[in-house]
């Protein structure tokens, strides 16, 4: 789950990492009176979960109240990349002397977590990945071992920050936001910019914080901080629906049983050359239930042009999932074409139900791969 930036910014607020004092408005009005307690310049900030609201012009400056309202009116309503502007977080100005980068989050292929800090912060991380790497720290965290203050030091060192009372504060705050990661059990904490003021005050300017889903039962407070109405409409229909469902952008529906196959569907239809439109996990079970659910989900996606069905049966038998999709295609119309890969316990069963039933738009196809060439040949035809 991914949190708003003011959201993450009261995380790293009890963490003790510096951040500047500021307020939620939702209209034009609220901007105001924020503008006004806040006193002084303040920023008006598009909370929308994506990045980039600077350069997108969700992100400004305002001198007084008026200018905030004025600001947050042109704001608000705002569409930033298919996410509309519904909340502002008006925050103190703040001078900046210098924009750095500062994150932690997984490396999958190490197994531990990884520090980046570099100095060219306030554009895009995987910019300066790519066209200065060497500006660019690293640094593992054994998780078994903990975090080690000598670790900031050298993340620090790495990094090329020379001056000591930088030094301190962002020794100090590598150390709170490993400890905030850890706590919040996220899979990522990103400050870009952390910012040096004139003053050689480091803070962070903006958050970028995402949680764990399944140790959120373990934190209620943050549980409590999604925001439902930001949801995909699609994923929220799934969730009431019981299904696992993750949207993806392209025209071939996918419905595997298993996460580990439903997985697979979803690389061997990239390499027939087709573009997976979801990963969808019928689970164990194939009853004819699970498969309606899992087919209303997936046909409400109208870039759905396929769809290919991936069964291995274990436990579940095929000739049951096949009954479960015939069961189905009873009790729902759908016009799009329909390939069906079954393997495993009573495979041939199941494929001469289906062959036998031979409803005209069900194609029933011997192997994984040649299931998923014909569902890509089918979307684009
Ligand atoms: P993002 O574009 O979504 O990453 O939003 P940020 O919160 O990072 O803001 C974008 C940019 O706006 C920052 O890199 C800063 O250059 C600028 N900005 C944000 N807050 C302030 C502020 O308080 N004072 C000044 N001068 N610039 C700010
Ligand atoms: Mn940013």
């Amino acid at each position: 789950m991914d949190l708003y930036e003011y959201q993450g910014k009261e995380l790293f607020r009890r963490f003790g990492i510096p951040v500047s004092e500021g307020r939620l408005a939702t209209t034009p009005e609220e901007a105001r009176a924020a503008a006004e307690e806040l006193g002084g310049p303040v920023v008006v900030k598009a909370q929308v979960l994506t990045g980039g609201r600077g350069k997108a012009g969700g992100v400004k400056l305002a001198d007084d109240p008026a200018d905030a309202e004025a600001k947050a009116r042109g704001i608000l309503g705002l569409d930033i990349r298919g996410h509309v502007v519904h909340r502002l977080w008006i925050e103190r100005a703040s001078e900046i002397a210098k924009e750095y980068y500062l994150s932690v989050t997984f490396d999958r292929g190490v197994k531990q977590p990884l520090f980046m800090l570099t100095r060219e912060g306030g554009v895009e991380i995987e910019q300066v990945a790519e066209e200065n790497p060497d500006a660019l720290a690293r640094l593992h965290v054994d998780p078994l071992e903990g975090f080690q203050p000598y670790q900031a030091r050298r993340l620090i060192y790495t990094a090329g920050i020379e001056d000591p009372n930088e030094q301190k504060q962002i020794a100090a705050i590598v150390e709170r936001l490993y400890r905030c990661f850890v706590e919040a059990e996220a899979m990522l904490c990103e400050i870009n910019p952390l910012i040096v003021t004139p003053e050689g005050e480091v803070k962070a300017l903006d958050s970028k914080f995402t949680v764990d889903d399944s140790a959120l039962f373990r934190h209620p407070d943050i549980a409590e901080m999604r925001d439902v109405s930001a949801a995909d409409p699609l994923e929220t229909f799934a969730r009431e629906k019981g299904v696992t469902y993750v949207k993806l952008d392209g025209d071939v529906g996918i419905l595997g049983n298993g996460a580990g196959l439903s997985m697979s569907t979803v690389d061997v239809v990239v390499v027939a050359g087709g573009r997976p439109a979801n990963f969808c996990d019928l689970g164990g079970g194939g009853d004819a239930q699970g498969v309606v659910n899992a087919l209303e989900v997936i046909t409400r996606d109208d870039q759905v042009r396929s769809i290919f069905f991936n069964i291995f049966g274990g436990i579940t038998r095929g000739d049951e999932v096949a009954r479960g999709i015939l069961a189905a295609l009873e009790q729902m119309q759908i016009g799009l074409p329909i390939v069906v890969r079954l393997d495993g316990t009573n495979a041939e069963e199941g494929r001469r139900l289906l062959t036998d039933a031979a409803p005209p738009n069900l194609h029933v196809e011997p192997t994984m791969l040649e299931a998923a060439e014909r569902a890509v040949a089918l979307a684009a035809a």
